[in-house]
């Protein structure tokens, strides 16, 4: 065996998975499709993620939250969602959380390098850049993995992390819910007139959805879901246009509201894999599951996965057993898919609801802001799930 455990992938998870691991002393080969001066210091990309208090210790205790600049980190105090119209906003207040706050903001290009810095020192991390992985097998001792140039590397155990659209996944015949919403998600940076006061706004208009993420000084983070045939409306649009169209349907509350970067266009397709593991082969983050932005969960169920198989695995190379047994990728399997099924299941119904425009969709829409406002176990409940921070 080349190493104790095959990554395909470093992307935020892949490496955050690799990092949890590194202590054990397990070896670790990390291969990815793209250059190492990419990971090392990524572009910018128009994501700003929304991490939970979950994902806050869990990248304290990797080190990577020690990585980003505090200036580089925001709040989300509260939440507000709206209707089609400004009026009678659901109110997620954090001081109902048991919180300070109810998240945080962090853009993905300084996730993705301090996921990387902190596994750099590890001398059993073995990361090998431009390799990508064109086919996999498995076997009763392990798994081996083929590159393009047709050289093969093998282990006891192969993790692929290689995206929502995951070509392993597929070869090792695991099938996979996909959901393709037939919609974009286009992200940008826009400054801001008046306070955000860390309030993040999640706005439902009937021709498209429009989160408006709280970012450090008079800065947002503007995310809006539009139907794929629709998206020109917005990307055609000249800075001034979009800024003065965002500015009114937020009704001028920010004042004027000024695009700060280019927009980011990104297909909106929810995938969940339905098993998380094969022979000595599991899946993890997009991999595993590919959520819709709108409940902003991705990153912060492959961190909450990552975490959960290391432990996993941790337990077994501690008694000295094999790291790559069924067992284990089934207790992983069982515990991931009940962390995270509920809220995939229920955003792609809120997204088909919040994007339906049938009289019927609409009252259905309001009787379940109403449920929302006036039942507090409801919203708890919902409080709970968003911010994980029971968990
Ligand atoms: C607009 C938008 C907003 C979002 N907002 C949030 C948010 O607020 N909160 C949140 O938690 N999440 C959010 N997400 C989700 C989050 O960005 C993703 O969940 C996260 O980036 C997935 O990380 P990953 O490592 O699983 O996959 P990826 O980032 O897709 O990385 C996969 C890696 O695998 C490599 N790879 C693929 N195939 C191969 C191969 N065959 N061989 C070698 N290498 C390979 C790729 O090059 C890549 O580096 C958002 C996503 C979008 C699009």
């Amino acid at each position: 065996m080349d190493s104790d455990i095959i990554i395909i992938g470093a992307g935020p998870a892949g490496l955050s998975f690799a990092r949890i691991l590194a202590d054990t002393g397990v070896q670790i080969t990390l291969l990815e499709k793209q250059p190492e001066k990419i990971l090392a210091k990524p572009d910018y990309d128009g994501r700003e993620i929304a991490l939970t208090h979950l994902s806050h210790r869990l990248m304290s205790e990797t080190g990577m939250w020690g990585k980003i600049s505090p200036k580089d980190i925001s709040l989300i105090k509260d939440a507000k969602v709206l209707n089609g119209d400004l009026d009678k906003p659901l109110f997620f207040d954090h001081t109902k959380s048991g919180k300070e706050n109810l998240g945080f903001m962090i853009s993905n290009h300084h996730i993705r390098r301090a996921a990387y810095e902190v596994c750099k020192p590890y001398k059993n991390i073995k990361l090998l850049t431009e390799k990508e992985v064109s086919a996999v097998e498995t076997n009763e001792v392990g798994g081996t993995v083929t590159f393009k140039d047709g050289k093969k590397l093998s282990a006891k155990l192969i993790i692929a992390a290689d995206s929502r659209f995951s070509a392993t996944r597929r070869m090792m015949g695991i099938s996979t819910d996909m959901r393709d919403f037939g919609r974009m998600c286009i992200v940008c940076k826009v400054k801001l007139d008046r306070d955000h006061d860390d309030t993040a706004y999640e706005c439902f208009f009937y021709d498209r959805t429009l989160a408006v993420l709280p970012l450090n000084g008079r800065y947002c983070s503007v995310v809006i879901t539009i139907d794929s045939k629709d998206a020109h409306l917005v990307l055609d649009q000249s800075p001034k246009e979009f800024g003065a169209e965002l500015t009114k349907r937020m009704e001028g509350r920010f004042g004027n509201m000024t695009l700060d970067t280019k927009l980011f266009p990104y297909p909106l397709v929810g995938t969940f894999a339905d098993r998380f593991y094969a022979n000595r082969y599991a899946l993890i983050g997009d991999a595993a599951v590919g959520m819709h932005p709108v409940t902003a969960h991705g990153f912060n169920f492959g961190l909450r996965g990552a975490h959960t198989l290391a432990m996993e695995i941790k337990k077994f190379h501690d008694l000295g057993l094999d790291i790559g047994s069924e067992e284990i990728l089934r207790r992983y399997s069982e515990t991931h898919r009940a962390a995270t099924l509920p809220l995939y299941l229920g955003t792609n119904a809120l997204v088909g609801l919040y994007t339906k425009t049938t009289p019927l969709a609409k009252l259905a829409r309001k009787a379940l802001l109403a449920v929302g406002q006036h039942l507090p176990p409801a919203k708890r409940i919902i409080m709970n799930q968003l911010t994980e921070a029971a968990s």
